[in-house]
């Protein structure tokens, strides 16, 4: 093994503790299976004639390898069987809502009308595109009961940016300057002071309660002149609803700020709670989240952002709007009704794909639906708590929102940490839950199935996690230590691999190939 826990041996069908894992081969980087010199193909040579490619001919060989299509296909299969996916089971990725993504949505928005249009293409031949994006928009305000959706922004973090902007081009447009401070709870996700900090703003931290909600007295204590707005996370990212919400909106109004909201979370209470009710001014929606778009593996997201009356005139562009007679046109331009527009966030106008996702999700569950989804999200969270309560300890008393958050006061004395418990559950066939977030309980486990896991998965995962629990209590500290063995690669050095990635891979030197 070199340090980064990769394995040099050449290919074979062992797992790295030498188990073989059936009708799995392991495959080598593509560049060690062949090179430039090889070819899957038997082309004659062009017949001889002056060369035509002039400054663009090739100089040097680019080095790629000469697979044959058999082989390549091979290889890339290969490395997808090593990766996990919401296909393959539970993915109880806590704060990131890693629900089944209905393959009515993939259908959808495969349809030519929509896979195969292009952002330049002329308004008149692109209606039923715009006439999709302004169904959805329709359908996200009345969900957050908000006036205005802007529906540009390319991910959740980039719908806060977005809101953001909108309320720093608000505060500046009442010339109140002044206002350079954002409050964020501490149990926010890190996107949020992030966003902050980008702008500009400075970012002072508002502690938790011991219920795990924002503590009401130091908000209220902070509240002043310099106060631009608080990003607050509901339900928050230790899964719980900030109860005092309503509150919190009314005295952050009064101190004259605004209130983003992170809708990460939307998926708990879509259907069932406005934030529009709550005072709330802006707030993201994650449709890779809430609206079933695939995610996982850094892409693509959308993050509509919804907008107060008193932010909609700062929204960015471009806008789908009404041209009268049914017709949709684009608003590109900061002028006439969009003249206060902070401007362009992005080269057009969203991810059309996300949005004819999210759309055929919402249109397939109607509102009962999805009424139904955010309770069954909440309900599957619960069965766990409930469950895993007996021998893990959570961090906070009373039912849980979509998420259940647990600590790590369970491992104690026994030499496994909470990161030990999440590799020896891969090994078990289960991956993990996010650990170590969020960051105001030791050891974090922060758990969320999302509404489409059936009781028996939920059971299974649950008894993986009671069956490990009752190992680490018995004193297995040094298997968890080896864990996980049945994956690919052995525990790697998470550490230096992010600190000091090798991005390059460079050819064996031949001495030490044959030392090997
Ligand atoms: C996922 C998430 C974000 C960021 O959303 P992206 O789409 O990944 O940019 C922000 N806040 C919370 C609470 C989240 O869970």
């Amino acid at each position: 093994m070199n340090r980064t826990g990769r394995d040099t041996r050449p290919a074979g069908n062992t797992a790295s503790d030498g188990e073989t894992r059936p009708l799995v081969l392991e495959t080598p980087l593509i560049f060690e299976q062949a090179g430039p010199a090889t070819t899957g193909v038997d082309l004659p040579d062009p017949p001889p004639g002056p060369p035509r490619l002039g400054p663009v001919a090739e100089r040097a060989s680019i080095g790629l390898p000469g697979l044959s299509e058999p082989e390549a296909m091979r290889h890339y299969t290969r490395l997808s069987q090593q990766n996990f996916a919401i296909d393959s089971t539970i993915y109880p990725l806590g704060s990131c809502t890693m629900k089944h993504n209905p393959r009515l949505n993939e259908a959808v928005a495969r349809l030519p009308g929509f896979a195969d249009v292009h952002p330049l293409q002329p308004e008149a031949t692109v209606q039923g595109a715009l006439a999709a994006i302004d169904a959805l928009a329709g359908w996200l305000k009345d969900l957050t009961g908000m006036p205005a959706v802007a529906m540009t922004p390319g991910a959740g973090a980039h719908g806060e940016l977005a809101g953001m902007m909108a309320i720093r081009t608000a505060l500046a447009d009442r010339g109140e300057t002044d206002r350079t401070h954002v409050l964020v709870p501490e149990s926010a996700h890190g996107t949020n002071p992030a966003t902050a900090a980008a702008l500009g703003f400075e970012v002072d931290r508002i502690p938790a309660d011991a219920r795990g909600r924002v503590d009401l007295a130091a908000f209220k204590a902070r509240l002043g002149p310099d106060v631009a707005a608080i990003m607050l996370t509901n339900p928050n990212t230790c899964g719980l609803f900030e109860g005092e919400i309503i509150e919190i909106a009314a005295a952050l109004h009064e101190a004259g700020g605004f209130f983003y909201c992170d809708g990460a979370n939307f998926n708990a209470i879509v259907g069932r709670v406005r934030p529009g009710d709550l005072g709330i001014d802006a707030m993201h929606i994650n449709l890779h989240k809430t609206f079933s778009t695939p995610h996982g593996g850094g892409g693509p997201g959308a993050g509509p952002v919804v907008l107060s009356d008193a932010l909609a005139p700062y929204a960015p562009l471009p806008k789908v709007v009404a041209a009268g007679d049914g017709r949709f046109a684009l608003a590109e331009r900061a002028e006439g009704a969009h003249a206060k527009s902070f401007g362009r966030l992005k080269a057009f106008h969203g991810q059309m794909g996300m949005f004819t996702r999210a759309l055929a999700y919402i249109l397939s569950h109607g509102a009962d639906g999805l009424h139904q989804a955010a309770g069954d999200a909440v309900l599957n969270a619960n069965y766990l708590m409930a469950r895993l309560s007996a021998v893990m300890t959570p961090s906070f008393d009373g039912p849980c929102m979509h998420e259940a958050l647990f600590d790590d006061r369970f491992l104690k004395g026994s030499g496994v940490h909470t990161l030990d418990l999440a590799k020896a559950l891969i090994d078990e066939g289960f991956h993990p839950m996010t650990m170590y977030f969020p960051l105001v309980v030791p050891g974090a486990l922060l758990i969320e199935p999302t509404e489409s896991e059936p009781k028996r998965t939920l059971d299974a995962f649950a008894d993986a996690l009671i069956g490990l629990v009752a190992r680490a209590a018995a004193g297995e500290a040094d298997a968890f230590a080896a864990a996980p063995r049945k994956t690919p690669r052995r525990r790697l050095d998470e550490t230096t691999a992010a600190r000091r990635p090798v991005l390059r891979w460079t050819p064996p030197a031949p001495t030490q190939e044959a030392a090997e």
